[in-house]
């Protein structure tokens, strides 16, 4: 990969079918991505479920790639994954996933498009995005928010752990 690829980070999350192995399996296609080179994924964590809809816990991670792809082809190649993963997109808002891949941060782009929102707009107020993208990222700066080390991790809503 040439120096016009860029750090895109992404976040991973399941609560269905085995949501642990639907996460690594997510990784592993990143891992294969046409145009994108895995530098980095964090530990698994597990979550409670944000936005009042009574479900099973989440399974969250997150993925450091170096890519060619323009932020438009990478969210695409991402919905192809959770397509993969048969993933059906009819589901209620924040309801269960058998998988979920959001392009969290791309560069230092600030997009605002339809259907694509870069930082994605959860960075700041989920913590199973957070803890797994500062495992990974610890000085990251987030385009338009600052240092990842300066958004607020809150430990008590929703519960998250690091198990694996
Ligand atoms: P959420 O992840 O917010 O729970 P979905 O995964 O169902 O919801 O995504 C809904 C829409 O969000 C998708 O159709 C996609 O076009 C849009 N979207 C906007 N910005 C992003 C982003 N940065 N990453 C992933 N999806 C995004
Ligand atoms: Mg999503």
């Amino acid at each position: 990969m040439d120096g016009d690829s860029v750090n895109a980070f992404v976040g991973i999350g399941s609560n269905l079918a085995y949501p642990s192995r639907q996460v690594e399996s997510a990784i592993d296609r990143l891992s294969e991505l046409p145009g994108a080179r895995l530098l980095a994924r964090s530990s698994l964590y597990r979550s409670t479920p944000f936005g009042g809809v009574e479900q099973p816990d989440f399974i969250n991670a997150a993925a450091h790639l170096k890519t060619t792809l323009s932020p438009r082809a990478l969210l695409e190649a991402l919905q192809g994954v959770e397509r993969a993963h048969g993933r059906e997109r009819d589901g209620e808002r924040w309801g269960p996933r058998v998988i979920d891949l959001d392009l969290l941060v791309y560069g230092s782009c600030q997009i605002s498009e339809p259907g694509l929102d870069v930082p994605h707009p959860g960075i700041a107020e989920r913590n199973f995005v957070l803890l797994p993208l500062s495992e990974i990222a610890p000085d990251l700066d987030v385009p338009g928010l600052g240092p990842l080390s300066s958004i607020a991790i809150n430990y008590c809503e929703p519960q998250i752990e690091r198990i694996a």
